[in-house]
């Protein structure tokens, strides 16, 4: 790795004293890789065209605990720019970010976190990218970064990064009016990814899984979600794209209960982006909650 590392900084070094380096190459712009898709999303946002952004987790890929292979550590270790969310979400990109030094930034740094819902599950909850205002706040982060390390488009970050702030202001918004009015302020979801957002919105939260979607439930945590969905009358429950329906069909059933697809975004929503997925989950929990 060090040896890779050390015959691509030597190959920069090259290039640069060589004439086709100046002049906006392809290879000359900035390379950023991003740890999964809700970051990935924001990084090419701000970057548009002046930035290659890649994104460790292909499509259709979980991303909790994601695995790498040896080729994307090489491919990432060359980068400019790592951006991840760390505190035990995918413990592979944090041994790569330990690799690179200050080229690797923690998106969740800076930002007052939550410990996690359950004992045993990590010190917090890194669903962050599913409140619009802690995303803005990651926002900047990308934007100011990208700046720094490549200041003759700092500008063009920047106004971008206000551009995208801008929409999830918008979304912030929508979700405020959208959530006010409701019969219900009780969710049941797949797995434990809304506690930001349900916070923000003022909602309560129950996770068939907890924060990892991959962990299977416990018989007496499935009595649970029952016995809750029961009590308070929960018309649907909620699933997502990336993991099995089959423990909150089961749920469903029991009680008589809709299901419906509540997206956590850790992948890209199927035809859409981070927004519509977004204003789709907020019409989904509309529904489920009887907003008027
Ligand atoms: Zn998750």
């Amino acid at each position: 790795m060090r040896w890779v590392r050390a015959v691509a900084t030597i190959a920069l070094v090259l290039g640069a004293c060589g004439p086709l380096d100046r002049g906006g190459t392809a290879s000359s712009k900035p390379r950023v890789v991003a740890s999964f898709y809700p970051v990935a999303h924001a990084a090419r946002a701000i970057a548009g065209d002046r930035a290659s952004v890649t994104n460790l987790t292909p499509p259709r890929v979980e991303p909790h605990e994601l695995e790498l292979t040896s080729g994307q550590v090489i491919a990432a270790t060359e980068a400019d720019l790592l951006l991840y969310v760390g505190r035990g979400f995918q413990p592979a990109v944090e041994s790569l970010a330990a690799e690179m030094g200050d080229r690797a930034v923690d998106l969740l740094a800076g930002q007052e976190l939550a410990a996690a819902p359950e004992p045993g599950e990590g010190p917090v909850d890194p669903h962050v990218w599913l409140d619009p205002r802690r995303m803005a706040a990651i926002g900047r982060v990308i934007a100011d970064r990208l700046a720094s390390i490549d200041p003759a488009n700092a500008a063009a970050y920047q106004s971008n990064g206000a551009a995208l702030r801008a929409l999830l202001r918008d979304l912030d918004r929508a979700f405020s009016r959208g959530l006010d009015d409701c019969r219900s302020r009780k969710i049941v979801t797949s797995h434990e990814a809304f506690g930001y957002l349900a916070r923000r919105y003022g909602l309560t939260q129950v996770g068939i899984a907890g924060l990892d979607p991959e962990a299977e439930p416990s018989p007496q945590r499935i009595a649970f979600v029952t016995e809750f969905t029961r009590r308070h009358n929960v018309t649907t429950i909620f699933f997502e794209t990336l993991v099995s329906p089959r423990v909150a069909q089961t749920i469903a059933a029991e009680v008589g209960a809709r299901t419906a697809v509540l997206d956590p975004l850790e992948g890209p929503p199927p035809g859409g982006d981070y927004f519509t997925g977004m204003r789709s989950n907020l019409a989904a929990l509309r529904r489920a909650l009887g907003c008027g």
